[in-house]
């Protein structure tokens, strides 16, 4: 059984949570707070509790060092005013920084520290070296809350070994996360019908086979449709294609169910982003061009598809979104799951925030999930680290 905060008498505790804050930013600023808001109940639960609360997170991939670029200043700052407190930020991690920081907070304090990866051992591959940094952070808290969803597939010392050296709980993120994802693993009310997108192709073929044998019906999108194009036998023009998956999708291909995996008829196709998309056959992509959504009859199809499902999982968008003319298969897709009734599940970081900027209201999906890679794991079946050492005692 995994303790959550509410087993814990918090009250004057110093309590270190791990949040996944690593959000998109733009000009300096959070371009998509979605992982910020969803951090929010456990931290004023927290300190609502007079809980001393240190917070901890990454941002990006500083490469062990500290980096100005990578700073948390502007998620402290964005947490700050969707708290309504100003929050500081310590400018080093465990540093003299941090433990002054720390020393100061009065029961309903929040501190955050500064990036997690400013620090090489965090995610060493060093067992030792992960271990001391771990210690470094036990030495702050008196409790350990693990909060970071999208982390939790990571054997990184703040989300593993720090959880083995204090008493530690979930906060309420990673156990809504859990509740949600659990649904796609047992008892699975179907039909169940899965979306996949997106343009980390790689990352994502491995779930792949499991959800093939999890869900009735696959809707392939985004850059992921490629590999099965030319596994196919088609011609992909410049499109952005994982070469090196097209042999793990002829093999997908094999293995399914007459009609199970549903692939593009129509692709929009440009020349390059940012150009007027034309509609193309998805077996006649022109050399020349590139496909950047999945086209309208394919959208109509999807969305059909989708309407009687009783469970839908939704990671990775149908196409590139962030520019208009290449929306509309990710729009549809969206708008067919507010549509229905089933229950859905949306993973991935950038498809969440697809959602969002196409202005569709989060609370219309069953579930929203913050982790990508982590969601993904959690349904294969696969150990968690961060959720593993939650069970050790
Ligand atoms: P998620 O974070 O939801 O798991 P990914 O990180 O795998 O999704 O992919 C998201 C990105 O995929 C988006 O930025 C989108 O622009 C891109 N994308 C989707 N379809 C295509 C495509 N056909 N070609 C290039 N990029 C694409
Ligand atoms: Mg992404």
């Amino acid at each position: 059984m995994i303790k959550t905060i509410d087993d814990f008498a918090v009250e004057g505790l110093r309590v270190l949570v791990r949040a996944d804050l690593n959000v998109p930013l733009r000009d300096g600023c959070v371009a998509d707070d979605g992982r910020i808001r969803a951090s929010l109940p456990t931290l004023t639960a927290l300190t609502t509790r007079g809980a001393r609360v240190i917070v901890c997170a990454h941002l990006g991939r500083p490469g062990g060092q500290p980096d100005p670029k990578y700073s948390l200043a502007p998620v402290t700052a964005r947490l700050g005013e969707l708290l309504g407190r100003a929050v500081e930020l310590a400018t080093d991690t465990t540093g003299p920084a941090a433990r002054a920081a720390v020393a100061a907070l009065a029961p309903g304090d929040l501190v955050m520290l500064e990036n997690l990866r400013f620090n090489a051992a965090e995610t060493s591959k060093d067992d030792e070296q992960r271990g001391a940094f771990a210690e470094q952070l036990a030495d702050l808290a008196d409790l350990y809350v693990a909060d970071g969803f999208g982390a939790v597939h990571r054997k990184h010392a703040s989300v593993y070994e720090v959880a083995l050296r204090l008493p530690h709980a979930a906060g309420y993120l990673v156990q809504a996360e859990v509740d949600a994802l659990s649904r796609l693993t047992a008892n699975i009310r179907r039909p169940y019908v899965v979306a996949l997108g997106g343009a980390k192709v790689a990352d994502k073929f491995d779930a792949f086979g499991s959800l093939l044998a999890a869900a009735d019906r696959i809707l392939v999108g985004g850059a992921m449709a490629f590999p099965f194009l030319v596994a196919r036998g088609d011609k992909v023009g410049t499109s952005l294609l994982e070469a090196s998956q097209v042999g793990a999708a002829a093999e997908l291909l094999r293995r399914a169910a007459p009609g199970q995996i549903q692939l593009p008829s129509d692709i929009v196709v440009a020349a390059e982003p940012g150009d007027s998309g034309a509609v193309v056959a998805a077996d006649a992509i022109p050399a020349d061009q590139m496909g950047l959504d999945i086209g309208p009859q394919t959208a109509v199809r999807f969305a059909a598809a989708l309407f009687p499902a009783q469970t839908v999982f939704w990671n990775g968008p149908m196409g590139m979104f962030e520019l208009a003319p290449y929306a509309g298969g990710t729009l549809a897709v969206a708008q067919a799951l507010t549509d229905g009734e089933a229950f859905t599940v949306v993973g991935g970081g950038d498809t969440g925030a697809a959602i969002r900027a196409l202005g569709l209201a989060e609370d219309t999906f069953g579930y929203v999930s913050t982790g990508g890679g982590a969601s993904l794991e959690f349904i294969q079946g696969k150990t968690l680290p961060g959720l593993a050492a939650l069970e050790a005692s």
